[in-house]
């Protein structure tokens, strides 16, 4: 069997230096927040190229917060893509501001920049590109339109730890960057966390008031705010795993570059942007087969993913926002034919070989069904 994600294969490979910082956290009993997590914000938002970094208990709590600390709330637009976890959205929607949807560029699976000015209203107050897959947006032609329209920028870089866009890491290239240290994602913690970071000072403090129920000092309420505060274990287990991100990151690019020298002939591999450097936090592969191919991977005992079937215009949920079908086709088309093989540092070569020759298999079989 190869799994879709190997978490406890990460932890064994560091497992002495994790257990010695947690074991140190727990002595310090700086349950919630705490010098740890203060050394963290302090490592990630340089690791970014940002200022300031503003610890969270989830990603979403740092899409959040991000976009109250940019004044954003009731009667506001913001403008975002439906081929996303839905948990840009959902924040957007905490605020009291209203989602305003822009289809993606089918090769990047990113906003369409050429489509971003025709969404604009006089409520339009931000844009939240998502770095898709580990691959960033295009931020040069976003930021423009931003600068034109004075909107602010909030880059939804969840999946996408130490990506870059023209040689500069993500998260520090809009006004706000949001991170999610999910498990899962890149860089993942040992339970739920997040991170804001910025270079905007005001926004930093804003950021770090509202995450702790919005106190000046103790006692002292001036926002309405939250418990949106990270563990002090977290900071821990984090700041051991970010010492190893560089090394976990090129493994993921080693991945994919033999993925795509295996598959190009059979699926549409993920196309790398001349802008970017992508950090595959996963490894799409394209094809109008797409549900019959993840048959038969799991028959052979090969786990995928789908990131996403259905595109947020078309939850349920969101049916108030009065979207319909057809309203973005490339995002539509794009969750009808995605298929996520599985990518993380520990795969070995060989396991490459066989979820690949599975597919060149199911890939052949199918074609043959066809013709015959
Ligand atoms: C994971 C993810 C989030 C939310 O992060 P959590 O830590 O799970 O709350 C937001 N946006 C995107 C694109 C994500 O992949």
């Amino acid at each position: 069997m190869i799994p879709f994600v190997d978490l406890k294969a990460q932890y064994l490979s560091i497992k002495d230096e994790i257990d010695a910082a947690v074991f140190k956290a727990l002595e310090s009993t700086q349950f919630v927040l705490g010098s740890e997590v203060v050394a963290l914000e302090e490592e990630f938002s340089h690791y970014c190229g940002a200022n300031y970094g503003i610890a969270v208990n989830t990603g979403t709590s740092a899409l959040h917060l991000a976009l109250l600390a940019a004044g954003i709330g009731p009667g506001d637009e913001v403008i975002t893509t439906p081929f996303t976890f839905v948990a840009t959205v959902a924040a957007i929607c905490y605020t009291g501001a209203t989602p305003v949807f822009v289809d993606i560029e089918p090769n990047s699976y990113t906003i369409d920049v050429r489509q971003i000015e025709a969404a604009i209203t006089a409520r339009t107050k931000a844009i939240l590109p998502v770095h898709l897959y580990g691959q960033p947006a295009d931020m040069d032609a976003i930021l423009d339109i931003a600068r034109r329209y004075g909107l602010i920028v909030i880059e939804d870089a969840a999946q996408a730890h130490r990506a870059e866009y023209k040689g500069r890491r993500v998260g520090s290239i809009g006004d706000l960057g949001c991170f999610s240290f999910y498990p899962g994602k890149n860089l993942g913690a040992y339970g739920e966390g997040g991170m804001v970071v910025t270079n905007n000072p005001e926004y930093a403090a804003k950021l770090r008031c509202l995450r702790d129920w919005g106190q000046e000092r103790k006692y002292h309420h001036v926002l309405k705010g939250y418990n949106y505060r990270m563990d002090g274990l977290q900071g821990a287990i984090l700041r051991v795993k970010l010492r190893h991100l560089d090394a976990w990151t090129e493994a993921r690019r080693a991945q994919a570059a033999r993925y795509d020298q295996l598959l190009a002939a059979e699926v549409i591999t993920p196309k790398v942007m001349p802008y970017s450097y992508h950090v595959y936090h996963v490894y799409a592969v394209r094809s109008p087969e797409r549900d019959l191919l993840q048959q038969v991977l799991q028959q052979q005992g090969i786990q995928t993913g789908i990131h996403y079937p259905i595109p947020v215009h078309l939850q349920p949920a969101y049916s108030d926002l009065g979207y319909k079908v057809g309203d973005f086709p490339q995002a539509e088309l794009a969750a009808q034919q995605v298929l996520s093989l599985p990518m993380y540092a520990e795969l070995s070569p060989v396991q490459i070989k066989t979820i690949s020759a599975a597919l060149s298999e199911g890939i052949s079989r199918l074609s043959w069904r066809k013709a015959g």
